[in-house]
Order: C-alpha cells, then sequence, then structure tokens
C-alpha cells in the first residue's frame, strides 16, 4: 500500500489563503483587506506594510527567497522578474529579509521588451505591475527555490492595459455593474455585487520526453510539422475514457498533488478521444482566479511531465488526422447573495428574470458574434475550428428542448405557460434504479452550449488563455443588461414591459439559436442563409476588435480604448506572422537536414542493391521501382523546399495585415506542398533510416 495521502492538510498549503490572513493580520487589517477584496478601493500604505510583513513572513517559512509580480502580457504566458527579500546589512554584517507595501503593490519591471503594438516605444520602456489583491498570491517551487507569486496587472506607463488581467477586471466590474441593475429590477436590494464564475476544462497530450526531443517540430513549434499518420488513430473510440495507464496515472497523480498546494480544485481527469490526449477540469471558481489558475495549470503540466520524463504539448493541433484540444469555458454568474442568474430552477417558464438574462444573452451572443469568435481565435486554432473535432467557426447557441420550447412559445404566444419535465429514465432492468431524467439532453456540437445553469463555450483553444473569451463574454452581455434596464427602469408598468422586452429580444435575435449538428455541411449553409458570420481564421477574425460596433462597447464600459485595440490588432497579425514564420522555418530546417539526407542516404543504398542485385543476376524490378518512386517523391519535396524557402522570406519583408494573411494564404498552402511527399517517403523508406519518431512512436508509447 502507498502512503495515505492527506488531501486536505495539502490543499492550499502553498497560497496566503484569506484563512491564513485571518490568523495573521490584525483583525482591523484583515477586514480593511477583506473589505478591498470584496468591494473595491485602495489599501493605504500602512497596512499594505503590514500584509506585506506577514506574506513575506509566511513565504519565508516556508522556504521562499524571493518574490515576484506575476503577470500575464499579451504573449500568452505569464511573465516573472525574481527579487530576493535581501536587504542592505547593517553594520555588523547581519541582513534581515524584507518586503514593503509598497513592492507589494507596484513593480516597475522594464517591459520595453513586451508586446506593446505601438502602445510604447522601446525608449518609453515604463511599464508597471500592480497587485490584483482579489487573486490570492501563492509560492512556486521550481529548481529556482521557493518563489513568492503576486498576481499582477501589467499596464504602461499612460495606463493602458498591456496585459490580459487589467481588461479582464475592468470587464468583471461591468458586468457586475449592470446584472446589479437587472436584479434590482426584481426586488433584489441585497446583492451588492455579480461575480462571473469560470471552469475551464483543459485537454492535453503526454508524449515521451525523449521522443518529444527527437522531433525538432514539437521543440520549436509545440506540433508536429510532418508525420504519416499511425496504423491506428481514434476510430475505436478504446481511448477515450479509457484505462489510465501508468505513466500517465503518475503524471496525473503528481499533477493533482502540486495543483491542491496551490489551492487549485483539480476535480475531473479522464483519457481523451485522440491515443495520447487527457484532460483535467477544476471546479469553477471566480473569473479572475479561474484565468490565473488555468495559466498555472498549464506551466504545472508542463513541469510535472518533464519530471516523469514526459513532454505535455498544450498545442490546439500536435498531430493531423486525429482530434486536437481545447478548453471548454464554463461561464455563470452569481450575486454575492448566492443567486446564480443562469439557474433556470424547475419552471423556467415563469421565472422571468432568468428568461430576461436569456434573452439578453441571446442578443449579446447574436450582435457580437464576430468578437466572441475573435477571442476564441489563436494560430493553433485555426487547425481544429469547423474542421469536425471541434465546434464550427461559426457561433451559435444551443438552449436544449426544454427552453427551446420555451423560447418558442414567447415568439409567437407572447408567453410559456409550461415548462417541458425531464421525467424517468427507465432502463428496463430490475436491478436498476430508474433515474431522473435531466429536462435536456445535451449538444456536443455547439459552439456555446447551456449546460443547466452555465453556458460553456466550447471554442477556445488548449494553449490560449481563457482572460480574452470572458472578457468579451462579460462585455458583450453587460452591454445586452444595460440596454435592457435603460428601457425597463423607465417602463410605467414593468412586468408587462418586461414580457414585451423579452418577446421582442428573443424574436430579434432567435437566429442564433441551433439545436442541431454543429459539425455539418447543411449547418454552414443554414447559418449563411441567416446571415451568421462564418469567420474561417484567426487573421480574419482580427478586425473585429475595431469595428465602430465594438469600439462603442469596450468604450461605453471602459474596457478597453480604441487605441488598446487597435494595439491588439496590431499584435495578433504580427503573433501569427511569426508562428507561421517558425514554423515554415522549422520546416526548411528539418527537411534540409534531417529528411533530405535521410532520404539520399536510403536511395544510395537501394542503388547499391539495385546494381549488386542484377549483377547476382537475380529479379530487381523491385528495388528499382522503389527507387525510382522514392527519388521521384525526393524530387517533389526538394521542389517545394525550395518554394517555401522563397516564400517565407517574402513574407517574413513584409508587415502587419498584408504579411498575415500572406503567411495564411501562401506560405501556409506551401508547407502542405512539403509536408505531403515528406510524409510519403516515410511510408516508403526503412524505418531504420528515419530521421524521427513516428505518430506512431509518439502517441502509442507513454
Ligand atoms: P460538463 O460535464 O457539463 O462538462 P461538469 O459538471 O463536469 O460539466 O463541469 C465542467 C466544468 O464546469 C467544471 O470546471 C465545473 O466546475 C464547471 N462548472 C460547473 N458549474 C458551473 C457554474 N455554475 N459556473 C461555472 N462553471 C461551472
Ligand atoms: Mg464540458
Amino acid at each position: 500500500m502507498s502512503e495515505v495521502l492527506n488531501v486536505e492538510e495539502i490543499f492550499g498549503q502553498n497560497v496566503f489563503t484569506l484563512g491564513k490572513m485571518r490568523e495573521r493580520l490584525p483583525k482591523k487589517v484583515f477586514y480593511e483587506v477583506k473589505n478591498v477584496m470584496d468591494h473595491g478601493g485602495e489599501l493605504s500604505l500602512a497596512t499594505a506594510d503590514i500584509v506585506a510583513k506577514a506574506m513575506k513572513d509566511w513565504a519565508v517559512e516556508h522556504g521562499a527567497t524571493h518574490y515576484t509580480h506575476w503577470f500575464q502580457p499579451l504573449t500568452g504566458v505569464t511573465a516573472e522578474k525574481h527579487d530576493a527579500f535581501v536587504t542592505n546589512p547593517d553594520e555588523n554584517g547581519k541582513m534581515l529579509m524584507e518586503f514593503s507595501g509598497k513592492e507589494l503593490i507596484k513593480g516597475e519591471p522594464d517591459a520595453s521588451s513586451f508586446p506593446s503594438g505601438g502602445l510604447r516605444a522601446t525608449f518609453e520602456a515604463r511599464g508597471y505591475t500592480i497587485w490584483d489583491i482579489t487573486s490570492p498570491v501563492f509560492l512556486k517551487e521550481d529548481a529556482t527555490g521557493v518563489l513568492l507569486c503576486i498576481p499582477t496587472a501589467f499596464c504602461s506607463y499612460t495606463g493602458e492595459a498591456l496585459d490580459k488581467k487589467t481588461p479582464l477586471l475592468r470587464s468583471m466590474e461591468a458586468l457586475s455593474e449592470q446584472a446589479l441593475r437587472i436584479v434590482r429590477l426584481f426586488g433584489n436590494t441585497e446583492a451588492t455585487k455579480v461575480t462571473a464564475s469560470v471552469g475551464a476544462e483543459q485537454e492535453y497530450f503526454l508524449v515521451d520526453r525523449d521522443n518529444f526531443l527527437a522531433r525538432k517540430d514539437l521543440i520549436y513549434a509545440g506540433r508536429t510539422l510532418f508525420g504519416a499518420p499511425a496504423p491506428k488513430g481514434q476510430e475505436l473510440d478504446d481511448h477515450y475514457f479509457g484505462t489510465i495507464r501508468r505513466r500517465v496515472g503518475a503524471f496525473m497523480h503528481e499533477l493533482n498533488i502540486e495543483l491542491w498546494k496551490l489551492g487549485i480544485t483539480a476535480k475531473t481527469q479522464h483519457n481523451e478521444v485522440a491515443p495520447a490526449q487527457h484532460e483535467l477540469a477544476p471546479i469553477y471558481n471566480t473569473a479572475n482566479v479561474a484565468v490565473d489558475h488555468n495559466q498555472v495549470v498549464m506551466e504545472t503540466m508542463k513541469v510535472v511531465a518533464e519530471r516523469q520524463n514526459l513532454a505535455c504539448l498544450l498545442h490546439e493541433k500536435p498531430f493531423a488526422g486525429v482530434n486536437g484540444s481545447g478548453k471548454h469555458d464554463n461561464w455563470s454568474i452569481t450575486t454575492d447573495n448566492g443567486v446564480n442568474l443562469l439557474e433556470p430552477t424547475k419552471t423556467p417558464h415563469n421565472n422571468k428574470q432568468f428568461l430576461l438574462v436569456l434573452a439578453c444573452i441571446m442578443k449579446a451572443v447574436d450582435i457580437h458574434a464576430d468578437l466572441l469568435r475573435q477571442s476564441a481565435s489563436d494560430v493553433g486554432n485555426d487547425h481544429r475550428l469547423g474542421a469536425n473535432e471541434a465546434p464550427p467557426a461559426i457561433i451559435s447557441m444551443f438552449l436544449g428542448e426544454q427552453l427551446e420550447d420555451i423560447v418558442e412559445h414567447i415568439i409567437n404566444d407572447g408567453l410559456a405557460t409550461a415548462s417541458l419535465e425531464g421525467g424517468k429514465l427507465r432502463t428496463g432492468v430490475n436491478t436498476l434504479s430508474d433515474i431522473g431524467k435531466d429536462a435536456t439532453d445535451r449538444n456536443r456540437t455547439s459552439p456555446f452550449a447551456f449546460t443547466g445553469n452555465k453556458f460553456e463555450f466550447r471554442m477556445v483553444g488548449s494553449k490560449d488563455s481563457i482572460a480574452s473569451p470572458n472578457t468579451t463574454l462579460n462585455a458583450i452581455v453587460a452591454e445586452a443588461f444595460c440596454e435592457a434596464c435603460d428601457e425597463l427602469e423607465k417602463a410605467e408598468d414593468f412586468d408587462s414591459a418586461c414580457d414585451a422586452l423579452i418577446q421582442r429580444y428573443m424574436t430579434e435575435h432567435q437566429r442564433i439559436i441551433f439545436n442541431g449538428n454543429g459539425y455539418s455541411d447543411e449547418w454552414v449553409a443554414e447559418a449563411e442563409r441567416r446571415g451568421l458570420p462564418n469567420i474561417k481564421s484567426m487573421v480574419e477574425a482580427v478586425e473585429t476588435l475595431t469595428t465602430d460596433k465594438a469600439v462603442a462597447l469596450f468604450e461605453k464600459f471602459h474596457i478597453f480604448t480604441r487605441k488598446e485595440l487597435e494595439s491588439r490588432e496590431e499584435i495578433l497579425y504580427e503573433q501569427y506572422s511569426k508562428v507561421v514564420n517558425i514554423e515554415s522555418l522549422v520546416m526548411i530546417d528539418m527537411a534540409t537536414k534531417q529528411y533530405i539526407p535521410a532520404v539520399i542516404r536510403y536511395t544510395r543504398a537501394l542503388a547499391d542493391t539495385v546494381l549488386k542485385v542484377r549483377e547476382a543476376g537475380a529479379d530487381v524490378s523491385v528495388q528499382s521501382a522503389m527507387l525510382d518512386e522514392i527519388s521521384a517523391l525526393l524530387k517533389e519535396a526538394k521542389a517545394a523546399l525550395e518554394t517555401l524557402k522563397k516564400s517565407q522570406a517574402e513574407g517574413h519583408a513584409m508587415a502587419g495585415k498584408e504579411q498575415a494573411f500572406f503567411y495564411k494564404d501562401v506560405v501556409m498552402k506551401d508547407m502542405d506542398a512539403l509536408r505531403a511527399p515528406i510524409d510519403k517517403l516515410e511510408m516508403l523508406v526503412d524505418k531504420e533510416c528515419w530521421p524521427v519518431p513516428s505518430y506512431g512512436d509518439l502517441t502509442f508509447e507513454v
């Protein structure tokens, strides 16, 4: 038997939790902090000093030597610069570890090398990190020792957001303010705040580390850029929820422990559809903390994998031909007196507050479908969306039979008088109990599905931060709430005005509802008839950020200024080009230095064989034919390589939007043209001569 693991004891041991603050801070200080956490405002420097000292003492007791302002620049990964608690020694040479309130609240990394999209020139390098009191500080243990991580927002000298957290926090405040107006309409005077909650299900792949290190494409690009399919893929559905293999199990076990120590509620784990693919889901948390936690989850997966001689691939499409990875973003909104605005109750047809909220969300998603689509786009996700494994690139909403029936009645008759019920599920087996059914089945092909008391946004990529999708969701729903309240707060007869508004919104925006198969071609045609946008790629989605509609939305709720949006647009084009440029260079590198030389060596050996066999007077037709076939493909590969080199150079010399489109339309096609003959060669050349591990080695050898 293994040693008994005390999860309750280790849970949160590396987090400076509210409980620890309560223990370690004077009562008055604790309540001051708690008040700012819950309702905003500023801590006085004197208070911050006390908090900083308590934090430092706790951290040092746990072995910490350094602290960092941990932030989320627009690179999509997190950033940290470590400072030791070390101070100048006194005259006796004695040094005391210190950490001040000022150091806790504000940092000033020289941040000129982070993407700013023209918000800052390199000579104006000042950027500030500002403590986000709403996300707990935590200890990170790595090769540098123990590090106190302070979640922070990252802004420019002039106050523009240079990160993903600042707009998210702004959007949460906007949503809270507008959602409060909604609940006030229904007589809720107690709630003081409404919070968006998020649970992100994280998919990932695990491969053997030695195999990983033998593939330059995985090292540099995070995905395979070559590779013939393995004889077996996911067609038997035997990996999904299958028994967890030993090495994977050991990984999951250690990962859970690390996450629990960090107060992350790792809850669900299972094998996913593709071979070597797995999933982890935590219990939901406030949007801000969920975003931070998801970053920590991704980082921890990489670290634990390395320790176990594995590599964790978070890319959206590490392998062609089998499913890629995504991140389901489960989202709901709850008042601080415990009401989930997305809880339909048993009889949603007469739950007017719920129906109003639903009508507003229908409107928000319909009007801003383009923005939602944009928020889930990244370079890797282009390989998934619309590719029969993930939702299509078209945004639609799935409500389920029960709500759809109600919406239909409201549209046709102005009201719904009943709610469909789930009833009993009978198995026909006496010894199995009849269970209560949900009122609604699920739809796995919908990008935005109502799942009981939350919406599940299923488009998000596995590697991407979930900050943007949630910022967008909060913003668009805040706007719809605001517009509804502007009207309803003035109404003389609230009840009838509310009914009319719900009916109007649902009627005007019913085209966004789709309950059918989102993976089918018919839906693409139907969506076009309905006038729903079908934005096929990340680069095509970028400009949705700066339409008049988007600028008006984000400026109205102080989430982004036009300038911030324009800067993000620039960064996204740049990111796209840079990623594809790296991928093309990796392909050029691998083809030139690995594949083509390997094939040449093999053809030389084959040619020798042909000569020798002929000399021996035996039939050499097979060897000759193979030599011809392989040489022809080699020629094709070499030509494709030269073409790719040219287009890569041409693309590299361009800039901005034009460059991004060139990479998408020209360079990517040339990459495909190079991959095709090499993948065919992989199936012809002796495996002993092949320079890299195959798809089979990678996905079945863990
Ligand atoms: P499903 O099977 O529908 O995917 P789960 O219950 O497994 O749903 O939950 C998936 C994720 O959704 C988990 O991270 C879970 O914590 C989260 N979740 C559950 N309820 C809510 C809610 N009300 N708001 C936000 N996230 C939620
Ligand atoms: Mg789910």
